[in-house]
């Protein structure tokens, strides 16, 4: 594998470095469960993932997936919309994922939209222990998906210096306006 990733691998690349065994984590876009598993792996047997979907079929997928890896123990599959994620959410997190747009398989119409998925990140950083990190993939390519990237790109650039580094990755020279990840680290 080449050093320089697509922003889906580096958004895991990232959070691998900071999830250990133990802590509490959130998927907070379910979709077919990639990210949800790779969190419930690295939280280990003591730690949890909470991991949100709008989409039955997104979490049907899911649960499939943490079947196959005995892992469905380590998480709890929440059929609500991520800017719920406080009324579901009740401990500190080190590390919650978005992955955006719509679902791969699925209906192309039922995607993420800007204004609840500003929410969601607000209700994150709420959640985030120092140290812990937010990572959000962004689609600008797919219909809907410029404006989610511009209020993101608004949202995440005036966070406060003190508290957090926020940065934003991308591909400059690929065609099809590729994804891009924005990523929040809480320092302080
Ligand atoms: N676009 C990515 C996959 C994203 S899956 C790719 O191409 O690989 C995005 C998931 O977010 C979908 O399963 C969709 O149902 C879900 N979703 C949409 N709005 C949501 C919301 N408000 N809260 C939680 N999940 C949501």
């Amino acid at each position: 594998m080449t050093n320089l990733v697509k922003a889906v691998a580096f958004a895991q690349h990232l959070q691998a470095k900071t999830v250990q065994a133990g802590n509490i984590a959130v998927d907070a876009t379910a979709g077919k469960g990639y990210d949800t598993e790779f969190l419930a792996r690295m939280v280990g047997d003591q730690g949890k993932v909470f991991a949100f979907d709008i989409q039955q079929q997104a979490l049907a997928w899911t649960a499939e997936r943490l079947l196959e890896g005995g892992l469905e123990k380590r998480v709890e599959l929440i059929n609500a919309g991520h800017e719920q994620m406080l009324e579901h959410v009740n401990k500190p997190v080190q590390a919650v994922m978005f992955n955006l747009g719509y679902l791969p398989g699925g209906s192309h119409a039922v995607i993420t939209e800007p204004e609840t998925t500003v929410r969601a990140v607000q209700s994150a950083i709420q959640l985030l222990t120092v140290g812990g990190l937010i990572t959000i993939v962004v689609y600008p390519g797919h219909p809907g998906g410029q404006a989610e990237f511009e209020l993101l790109k608004d949202y995440t650039m005036q966070l406060p210096q003190k508290n957090f580094i926020a940065v934003h990755y991308q591909i400059i020279n690929q065609i099809n306006n590729p994804p891009q990840l924005f990523a929040i680290e809480k320092i302080a």
